[in-house]
């Protein structure tokens, strides 16, 4: 059956749609039938898309552009990525698998990031540093020049319009590489760069896989600083790519966050924060809630809240607004269903789910709690990227902590407790780049974000991100 949506569904480049040699065909993964074919992207693209970005820098001076003129165009985007957000919406929701709602608000919050950094475009200012009386000394920011960006599957329009937006606002030019798996919606975000009179060259966007056209534009000489979203394996070979010519990056890596919950806590505040915390997007999510740790004296309590929570979800394709969506692919069922199935054999249990949704065609993974599992299991340790909540019991405070920071990871963490000085302990002992107190998610585009050990480093969101596409020059005037 065909399920084809038109689009602009080739490379964008040089303020241009590209096509190209090749076409890479993009999945429902609701129903595994076919979408769209768009245009892949090479090395070959990849060098014109960085000589279009470079010469848009270099020669055309748009670094240069006054802030307020900056500030104006990134409004000029917000206005036309709204204009596009219903027809966004449904690309992303039909391509990625998750809720028509989502896919709108991924827009929405796109929309919101370039309103947001607008408002900051036209206010880089420098610090006058008093030195003595002989001197004048003072700061300047200054762009890097080519921002590369590569972009994951599960968010890929809020996640480029993140860095895109600052990037821009700093007066670098970009070049993104959208998933490859996924990689419609961004196309639509450069449909709203292009509506927008953003100019030619600012914005270039190559849909290619990883390992050929991401490989060759983080390790392009044109290329001046990175930032990337992925998993950490990926992430270790940018940096490594990155050390080599010493390009400076941000990078956004997984997750293995843990909510905590102390024995005051508020079960129905809670509740409603494990919905969304490892439910939304099918837990497809780097800052997912992936374990829940709880007061042993609350912990069946909660327990059976959570487990008929998870029983009451309806799942089914994005388009109708279920619950629980599919996961993006075959593999990725194949790979959430295998970490379920060897923690099982490990000594697990499988409170509700554990497996795929028998006798469907899509990626449709089954809500799943498991229990008696140990700190040691895989499970508990290693990113999931799916429908799995752990749900472990603590004593005391003290072993709360040591649970909640047991892994490589640090992206967030979440607190849930009445007693807000304990939770303000809490919020200080987690190894975490963001914490949630009572409420998982809490925080919004103006609350910076990113991760600690392997999870990364940089932030994104807020005002801090801006500093990212940024780097300072200090002028010292002897008098
Ligand atoms: P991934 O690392 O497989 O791919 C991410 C992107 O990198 C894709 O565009 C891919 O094509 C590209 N890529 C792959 N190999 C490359 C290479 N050698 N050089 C350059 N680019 C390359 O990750 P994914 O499966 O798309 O996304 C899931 C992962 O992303 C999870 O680990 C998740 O936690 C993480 N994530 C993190 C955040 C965050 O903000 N911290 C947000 C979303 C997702």
């Amino acid at each position: 059956m065909s399920e084809e949506i038109p689009g602009y569904w080739r490379n964008y480049i040089g303020g241009r749609w590209r096509d190209a040699e090749r076409s890479l065909s993009v999945e429902n993964p609701a129903t595994t039938h076919a979408l769209a074919a768009i245009a892949l992207a090479g090395p070959g693209e990849v060098e014109e898309a960085v000589a279009a970005a470079r010469h848009c820098f270099e020669v055309e001076r748009f670094g240069d552009m006054p802030g307020a003129e900056r500030a104006a165009m990134l409004h000029r985007v917000a206005v036309a990525i709204r204009e596009l957000t219903d027809y966004g919406g449904r690309v992303a929701c039909l391509e990625n698998g998750k809720t028509l709602d989502d896919g709108r608000g991924e827009f929405a919050e796109a929309a919101d990031y370039f309103d947001y950094y607008a408002g900051m475009a036209d206010k880089l200012e420098g610090r006058n540093i008093p030195i003595g009386e002989d001197y004048l000394d003072f700061t300047v920011h200054e762009p890097y020049g080519v921002s590369a960006q590569v972009v994951p599957w599960n968010f890929p329009p809020s996640i480029a319009a993140r860095s895109l937006a600052p990037a821009l606002a700093a007066g670098n030019t970009v070049v993104i590489k959208s998933p490859e798996i996924s990689p419609l919606a961004v196309a639509v975000l450069g449909e709203a760069c292009d509506r927008a009179g953003v100019p030619a060259g600012a914005v270039n966007i190559l849909c290619g896989e990883g390992d050929e056209a991401g490989a060759a534009l983080v390790s392009h000489p044109g290329v001046d600083q990175i930032v990337f979203t992925g998993s950490v394996p990926t992430g270790q070979s940018i940096m490594h790519a990155a050390a080599d010519r010493a390009v400076p990056c941000v990078m956004e890596l997984g997750g293995k966050s843990a909510a905590v919950a102390f024995e005051d806590v508020d079960i129905d505040q809670l509740v409603a924060s494990v919905r969304n915390g490892i439910f939304f997007n099918a837990g497809q999510v780097c800052s997912a809630m992936a374990r829940l740790l709880v007061h042993r004296s609350r912990y069946e309590e909660v327990l059976d809240r959570v487990t008929a929570l998870s029983e009451g979800l309806t799942i089914g394709p994005g388009i109708d607004n279920p619950d629980i969506t599919p996961l993006i692919s075959a593999g990725q069922l194949d790979r959430v269903e295998g970490m379920c199935t060897e923690a099982l054999g490990a000594g697990a249990r499988a409170v509700t789910g554990g497996r795929r949704v028998p006798d469907t065609v899509g990626h449709f993974m089954q809500p799943t709690v498991l229990t008696d599992v140990t700190p040691d299991m895989n499970i508990a340790r290693e990113e999931v990227f799916g429908p799995v909540l752990v749900v472990m019991p603590f004593d005391t405070d003290e072993e709360a902590m040591a649970l909640a920071n047991g892994t490589d990871y640090g992206l967030v963490g979440g607190v849930f407790t009445q007693d807000i000085a304990r939770g303000l302990r809490a919020a200080r002992q987690l190894a975490a780049g963001q914490v949630f107190v009572n409420e998982w998610f809490a925080g919004g585009i103006q609350t910076p974000f990113g991760g600690t050990r392997r999870s990364g480093y940089g932030r994104e969101k807020g005002q801090e991100a801006l500093y990212n596409y940024l780097q300072t020059k200090n002028v010292a005037v002897r008098l």
